[in-house]
């Protein structure tokens, strides 16, 4: 069969396969729990819920302007004076079915084929997919000294005449990381001296916890909205817990706003008129919601730190938003348990009914990502279900369910 070269060489989420073999497990009756899911367990916001069924209701759901409804806009205007202090204009804006889409379109428009993007590790699994799809190349910085946090000068180092863009997402997914304002104000510099755009991808920003701010890139360049490198995404996804109404955003100068209007005229038409009912809902309802899905994950972070101390040899840097973590288990990979992260997911599924997703997916091989969105019952048993299947020194018997296990494999 001949196919496209660039469609091929797209590679399978791993994380697929494992949360389709997680599924045919539950659906036998198994105790498994997810820890690899990235969503938050709340209800969607009620004014969302509203304002979508009235649309619904009206019987009036056709095609809605491609660049988004002016209203669900106009939200987005204030949301972005409100967070970010900048004062955008309704054509700054254009609607996408999610971030992740939105994140295509801003790539597709800026690259030619070999342009270069610089993505820094550990980094959300989709961005060299995407960097790779639309053919141009992605460029990963990878920090040297084994944090999650890599250096200006290492950033610098891979900047040339080929680079067109650079992702930054804080706080970031996969580590929790908050990068330092100290670095997001050299990587603005950088960019607008060296005319690459800075795409930030914000959708965690509200996400931080102990008092720390994600401070925004706008506020580091004098530029205005339509000469600014930078480009900002975001999204109702993780800040309502809104993950399945699809709506993402992105605030950019006019001219690239209306090539992405093109693109996305040619592609999707428009984003459904009922979510983004629901995301306008939701921006302008009571904010509350924001604040308490924040305590509530701060308090989960808190629990899964707490559990890890007890497991001896998994290193954990201590997350600083989002709701996920990426311990390192490089002390557990050995030949009767597994050679890599991969290995070790399938084998914390299979042992343990625990899932989990492989660092090698965020380019930090011996980790794994632990996401802490759900319940604190699930992150206690998770985690020491994981430490049973794992630490020669825990208790080599575990009751799952109402089935006692004995570990004879370390
Ligand atoms: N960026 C990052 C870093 C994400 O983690 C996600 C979702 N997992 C997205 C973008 C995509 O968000 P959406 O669901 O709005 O497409």
């Amino acid at each position: 069969m001949s196919l496209s070269r660039v469609a091929s060489a797209i590679s399978a989420s791993p994380t697929l396969a494992l949360n389709e073999e997680a599924r045919l497990l539950r659906e036998r009756g198994e105790a498994v729990i997810h820890l690899g899911i990235g969503e938050p367990k709340n209800k969607t916001p009620l004014t969302a819920i509203l304002s979508s069924a009235a649309k619904l209701s009206s019987g009036d759901v056709k095609y809605a302007p491609t660049d988004g409804n002016p209203s669900l806009k106009k939200a987005i205007v204030r949301y972005t004076e409100e967070n970010y202090d900048r004062l955008v204009a309704a054509q700054n804006i254009i609607v996408s079915d999610g971030a992740k889409q939105s994140l295509f379109n801003i790539l597709f428009t800026l690259c030619n084929p070999q342009d270069e993007v610089v993505v820094l590790a550990p980094y959300w699994v989709s961005y060299p997919e995407i960097i790779k799809m639309i053919g141009a190349v992605p460029v990963i910085v990878t920090p040297e000294d084994g944090s999650f946090i890599p250096r200006f000068e290492e950033i610098e180092r891979v900047v040339s005449s080929y680079t067109k863009a650079l992702i930054v997402n804080n706080p970031n997914n996969p580590s929790g990381a908050v990068y330092p304002e100290e670095l997001i104000a050299r990587i603005v510099e950088l960019c607008e001296s060296r005319g690459i755009y800075m795409i930030c991808d914000d959708i965690y920003h509200k996400l931080v916890f102990d008092g720390r701010v994600a401070v925004p890139a706008y506020r580091y360049t004098k530029r205005d909205i339509e000469n600014t490198r930078v480009i900002v995404v975001n999204g109702v996804a993780k800040l309502y817990g809104m993950t399945g109404f699809r709506i993402g955003w992105v605030v950019a100068p006019v001219k690239l706003v209306e090539i992405m209007t093109n693109v996305q005229s040619q592609t999707i038409t428009c984003v459904s008129p009922v979510m983004q009912a629901a995301a306008e809902g939701a921006l302008t309802g009571m904010q509350s919601m924001v604040e308490s899905l924040r305590l509530a994950i701060q308090n989960n972070r808190d629990v899964l730190m707490q559990e890890l101390h007890a497991f001896p040899s998994v290193k954990c840097i201590k997350p600083e938003g989002t709701f996920y973590a990426l311990p390192d288990f490089r002390a557990y990979l050995r030949n009767s348990v597994a050679k890599n992260s991969v290995e070790l997911a399938y084998f914390l599924l299979k042992k343990a009914l625990v899932v989990t997703v492989p660092g090698k997916e965020f380019g930090m091989e011996g980790h794994m990502r632990l996401s802490y969105a759900g319940t604190v019952k699930e992150l206690t048993e998770g985690v020491e279900r994981m430490r049973w299947a794992l630490d020669p020194n825990a208790p080599s018997e575990i009751y799952i369910g109402d089935r006692k296990l004995v570990r004879d494999w370390l």
